[in-house]
């Protein structure tokens, strides 16, 4: 733990993180249209001009050109920028709490895939198997040697169907169609990765920051009944917040009954 720490290991956290969140980019823009996340290299959605690798430097870049093109001068959205400055903060927190041990980098992947389910949910209200199933492989995998350990990652179904249900009435009571199959996939994930007691954390989290939004929203404008919330950004917000503070909120929580 003790091999690299102070500054230059978490500015190359940083810097790790945020050409990873570059990558991200690629996934949420490719991956709902079905297109490779691998070739062609990146283009402008508007013109199909390629990108030089000096535009390709992340936050800078867009920040330079004034978030348009180069050559056509259509503007870039800033979701780019964002999920790039985002990744490398989740993981400089991930670093931070845990330090160089394994369990980082199954925490790097994680937070990476909340990442990604988070925006794409967010722009087209569906969280893709090609994440959510092997993630919940992985996710499992990875508990049977580190943390949160087998059982807890097992017995998730247990109390998984519990969550769900909580899940499912609190939606249905919204007046939505409740949770969808790509929900319970994306909850199954979680509970692989995190185990039961922190996708609670989630579910709790996503539950009252998503009605706190859904109120607010229609306060400000009554149009906004008919808005479809987007619950796999609020359980992949939740997802993050868990992974980081969950067992001290836990803990101060059996604190209060002991
Ligand atoms: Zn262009």
């Amino acid at each position: 733990m003790a091999a690299m720490t102070g500054p230059l290991a978490f500015g190359l956290v940083a810097a790790f993180g945020v050409a990873i969140g570059s990558f991200l980019n690629v996934c949420v823009y490719r991956l709902p249209r079905g297109e490779s996340i691998v070739s062609p290299p990146s283009r402008c959605p508007s013109c199909g001009q390629g990108l030089r690798w000096f535009d390709n430097v992340p936050v800078w870049s867009w920040i330079r050109l004034g978030g348009r093109c180069r050559t056509c001068r259509a503007t870039i959205s800033p979701v780019y920028p964002f999920v790039e400055a985002v990744t490398g903060t989740l993981f400089l927190l991930q670093y931070w709490q845990l330090g160089w041990q394994p369990l980082l980098g199954i925490r790097l992947l994680f937070v990476a895939a909340m990442i990604v389910l988070f925006v794409i949910d967010l722009q087209h209200r569906i969280l893709p198997d090609v994440i959510t199933l092997p993630g919940i492989v992985i996710g499992l995998a990875a508990s049977m040697f580190l943390e949160p350990g087998w059982q807890a990652a097992l017995s998730e179904s247990p109390p998984g169907e519990v969550l769900w249900a909580v899940g499912e009435a609190y939606f249905r009571v919204r007046g939505e169609e409740g949770m969808g199959v790509g929900d319970v996939k994306m909850l199954a994930m979680i509970g692989a990765f995190l185990g039961w007691q922190l996708t609670l954390v989630t579910l709790l989290f996503a539950s009252l920051t998503g009605s706190a939004v859904g109120v607010g929203m229609v306060m400000f404008d009554r149009r906004h009944m008919k808005y479809q919330l987007p619950l796999g950004s609020f359980l992949a917000a939740g997802a993050v917040v868990a992974a980081h503070f969950g067992q001290s909120l836990i803990a101060w929580y059996v604190g209060l009954f002991s």
